[in-house]
């Protein structure tokens, strides 16, 4: 099993501009902070999401495009390095007005309602994520 020992903190809390591109925005944020290692955690509203989910016997991604205003009723997900750089990679569970939900890997033009994270970050470990050739993936080595 994957272990690293991190130290804990300091803890960033965010609250993404109304509109913006909640992934971008958030991987602008680790970039400009030097933040390569981090938990994220959330909840809040997008005005429309993107998510994904990996088809494992294909090894490709199905995007999911919700053009709905919906809840977040929950976010959770971390920084790691990919290629040298901070990567943000999130998984979103969404509500709709029927408290029906959605969930998956987050993707790009996921627009912010409102949104409230909190992003722990850690300090210790170089954690990074390498193509892994089993499930087609970047994963943590
Ligand atoms: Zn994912």
């Amino acid at each position: 099993m994957f272990d690293a020992q991190a130290a804990v903190g300091p803890a960033h809390i965010l609250k993404p501009p109304f509109g913006s591109d909640l992934l971008r925005e958030l991987e602008a944020f680790v970039r400009v902070k030097g933040i390569n290692l981090a938990w994220i955690s959330g909840v809040g509203a997008v005005s429309r999401a993107t998510i994904c989910y990996y088809d494992q016997e294909k090894k490709d991604w199905i995007d999911l495009d919700l053009d709905q205003h919906l809840e977040v009723a929950g976010l959770w997900g971390n920084v790691s390095l990919l290629n040298g750089a901070p990567i943000v990679h999130i998984h979103i569970v969404l509500a709709d007005e029927q408290g029906h939900c959605y969930g998956g890997h987050l993707g790009n033009n996921t627009l912010v309602f409102n949104l409230e994270i909190l992003m722990t970050t850690l300090s210790g470990p170089t954690v990074v994520r390498k193509m892994d050739e089993q499930t087609g993936l970047t994963i943590w080595h």
